[in-house]
């Protein structure tokens, strides 16, 4: 009987948790709440990430350890790489959870993204917004997720206004300037690399963002395949650089037919929980497999699905099942302003069923504006 330790008790390792029941295994959550959403299908251990005894207890109840969130500390990683295996490895997780290291790698690779620069003083922000040019867009380097820690330069005026909020963070986690893409579309890759060096990757798939939080995805992404090629071909090189097990995503721009890297998340991806319905084998199985050194699964698209991100509070589940196709998850949280509370999937054969799908969740839900781009897109 395996046990999969998971560092980290949010929706992600509540998921996993539900999707490994099948393959027989067992979990352990170390999160530092006692009411993380994880815990109420995984026993847990209550402590701190970097706590000796939290996690000497939690490495003693375990045979493979994952992560549920990037932000663990690398010392506590590399910890526990000397007690049992840790997928991904710390050094991918190191290079993942900082800006400035990850654009670099994205780079070496050969993976285009926008101008970037390191900050660390007001004069130094100023010569890069010279060079880089407006719109700009100040980020810290760690800690930042979903469009926290982010600070948009549109004109000169903002630049004393940008370090004023950010920059008493050049200390604490750094900061990166990066070009403002004028995107058109974005596009994730969720893909999966097994122990045993094997790469497979979900189709492509858009995303929208609303205040930087992701809002709707939708699978396969409308592109021409030569895109999706080039999408995928990026993802492999990346997993293969940093010799990556288990499932990643990978966050891309287009801007006019040309893909520019933003981020990596080193874990299973609010991208890709379309997959637990729409696809032949969920993230969450392939990553699970990939840990504890199964064979992946086929990642084919069952028909075409849209996932729709619940914040703040979940809509009425009964209204929203009285629509054919929808699959609901409740993550099981207390409401809260901008928290993911849930997400429901919607799973068509067609995109011209799929859209009809979704205007009537989002009328029956009030969400029109929600569902609006993703139909748009869909009957383009
Ligand atoms: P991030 O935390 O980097 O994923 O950013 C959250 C969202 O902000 C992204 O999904 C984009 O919608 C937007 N964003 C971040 N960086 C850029 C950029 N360089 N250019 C344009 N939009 C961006």
């Amino acid at each position: 009987m395996t046990t999969v330790g998971i560092l980290g008790g949010g929706q992600l390792a509540r998921m996993m948790a539900l999707s490994g029941a099948p393959l027989g295994l067992r979990f352990m959550v170390l999160d530092t709440v006692a009411d993380a959403c994880a815990g109420q299908f995984a026993p847990m251990v209550v402590g701190d990430y970097t706590g000796q005894a939290a996690l000497t207890e939690f490495a003693s109840r375990i045979d493979v350890a994952t992560f549920d969130f990037e932000n663990v500390p690398a010392e506590s990683a590399q910890w526990l790489t000397a007690r049992v295996p840790v997928f991904p490895n710390p050094r991918a997780l190191a290079t993942a959870q900082d800006r400035l290291a990850e654009k670099t790698l994205f780079r070496e690779q050969g993976i285009p993204v926008p101008p970037f620069a390191a900050i660390d003083t007001r004069e130094q922000l100023q010569a890069a917004v010279a060079d880089i040019g407006m719109p700009c867009i100040l980020k810290t380097r760690r800690l930042g997720y979903d469009g926290k820690g982010q600070f948009r330069i549109k004109s000169a005026g903002d630049v004393d206004a940008a370090w004023d909020a950010l920059g008493a963070q050049a200390a604490k986690v750094g900061l990166i300037l990066e070009g403002f893409v004028a995107f058109q579309r974005e596009l994730s890759v969720v893909a999966v690399r097994g122990r045993d060096g094997e790469f497979r990757a979900w189709p492509l798939t858009e995303n929208w963002h609303v205040d930087g939080v992701l809002s709707a995805s939708l699978a396969p992404a409308q592109v021409d395949d030569a895109l999706r090629d080039t999408a995928l071909a990026h993802a492999r090189r990346l997993a293969e650089a940093l010799d990556y097990v288990g499932v990643f995503a990978l966050e891309l721009f287009c801007r006019d037919g040309e893909l520019l890297a933003n981020e990596m998340a080193p874990r299973v991806h609010n991208s890709g929980h379309w997959t637990i319905e729409g696809s032949e084998t969920s993230q969450f199985e392939n990553h699970l497999r990939a840990v504890t050194g199964l064979p992946l699964g086929s990642t084919a698209m069952r028909g075409h699905a849209c996932m729709l991100n619940w914040l703040g509070a979940m809509p009425d589940a009964a209204t929203a099942l009285a629509v054919e196709g929808v699959h609901w998850h409740d993550y099981g949280k207390a409401p809260r302003v901008g928290r993911k509370v849930g997400h429901a999937t919607l799973r068509a054969d067609s995109p011209v069923v799929l859209a009809d799908a979704l205007r009537q969740v989002g009328e029956a839900l009030g969400r029109q504006a929600q569902v609006a781009p993703v139909i748009a897109t869909l009957l383009d």
